[in-house]
């Protein structure tokens, strides 16, 4: 008898503090793209033990007004406890003499691609996986989106060669995605396409996303620059570097500022991106993409005018960040001495 049934694979990662799980297969995951072949991480591998850990939930709208800058750390502390979750099933599962491999939430890049690393190209797409198994649906901003909380969770999983019966995917037509473009209007790279785009995935067509190229979202995620071309709002990086339109750009544009980037002090919670060559630390100051969709689509719009009117974050020396009305940052920039001023901006 197997000794990892399905109701254990499901049952593990709630138990351990996750709040959605499913088991995805070879058979569920077949003809998809590349980034769901579960071999690439694990030789062998049969299946897919998936889960998500939502975020606090009560911190998105304070964050959403530049009120409280506390869901960053929130949102570190979740992928952090998503990727341990992941640790510890496996570590379990390798005890019992199965083989696995558990996936990180995020940083984790293949190496083998033509730019390595830069090329974002993850070893196991935990959204596409997660789709396959009845968590929930893809959006038009790629990110996978659920009734219980939107996009607003971190997901982590463990590939295995145990055989496991898969969890079935959810009706297409339960997507909630209308295509608002929430999403896309909360960005200020511009990073999401409106046309909506299908894939065959284990034998039937899945909707997914429609986004331009990873570096393009990367360089403001990162927290290296953030402010909307409107000059209106930004996001939580006090950051004035230029978005160009071409998508070639971004390419190198995060090398040419991730020094100046390092050199800010940070306050608060980090985490460690392996693009960001220098100290690796990282805050979330961007996820406006994650955070505004909201199952109801009431609550999406009221999030993206809160975030459109939630001014621009200028950052004292020691790294404290605040919002405020965007003449008032202008000023505040200027005023820095030139020393603190180039880490924000190329403007003189
Ligand atoms: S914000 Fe709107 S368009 Fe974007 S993924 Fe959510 S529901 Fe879809
Ligand atoms: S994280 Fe920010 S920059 Fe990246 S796609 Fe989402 S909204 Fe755009």
């Amino acid at each position: 008898m197997d000794l990892l049934t399905e109701e254990l694979a499901l049952d593990m990662p709630l138990n351990l503090g996750a709040s959605l799980s499913g088991i995805a297969t070879l058979e569920s995951l077949c003809g998809g793209p590349e980034t769901v072949d579960l071999g690439y991480a694990l030789a062998g591998a049969k299946s897919a033990i998936v889960f998500g850990v939502p975020f606090d939930d009560s911190l998105i709208e304070p964050y959403l007004g530049k009120r409280d800058y506390s869901l960053s750390a929130n949102k570190i502390r979740t992928t952090t406890f998503a990727a341990g979750i992941a640790f510890e099933i496996s570590t379990v599962l390798t005890s019992l003499g199965y083989k696995t491999c558990p996936v990180a939430p995020n940083f984790a890049f293949r190496k083998d691609t033509p730019n390595g690393i830069f090329d974002r190209v993850p070893p196991a797409s935990l959204k596409l996986i997660a789709a396959s198994c009845g968590i929930g649906h893809i959006g038009q901003s790629g990110l996978l989106i659920t009734k219980e909380f939107g996009a607003a969770f971190s997901l982590g999983a463990v590939i295995t060669d145990a055989v496991l019966k898969p969890t079935e995917p959810l009706p297409e037509e339960e997507n909630y995605c209308n295509r608002c473009m929430a999403c896309k209007l909360a960005c200020v790279a511009d990073f999401i396409n409106p046309e909506p785009v299908s894939i065959d995935m284990g034998g039937r067509s899945v909707r997914v996303g429609n986004c331009r190229l990873a570096a393009r979202c990367a360089y403001p995620c990162g927290g290296i620059t953030g402010l909307h071309p409107s000059g209106r709002w930004s996001t939580w990086s006090g950051g004035r570097f230029p978005m160009p339109e071409d998508d070639d750009e971004y390419r190198t544009i995060s090398r040419k500022y991730v020094g100046r980037y390092l050199e800010r002090k940070r306050s608060g919670a980090i985490c460690y991106n392996p693009l960001l060559a220098g100290t690796y630390e990282m805050q979330y100051t961007c996820s406006n993409c994650q955070f505004v969709c909201h199952p109801d689509p009431e609550v999406r719009r009221s999030r993206l005018k809160t975030l459109r009117n939630s001014g621009v974050v200028v950052e004292d020396a020691d790294g404290n960040k605040r919002g405020v009305p965007p003449k008032e940052a202008e000023a505040f920039l200027a005023g820095l001495p030139e020393e603190r001023r180039r880490l924000y901006t190329d403007d003189s």
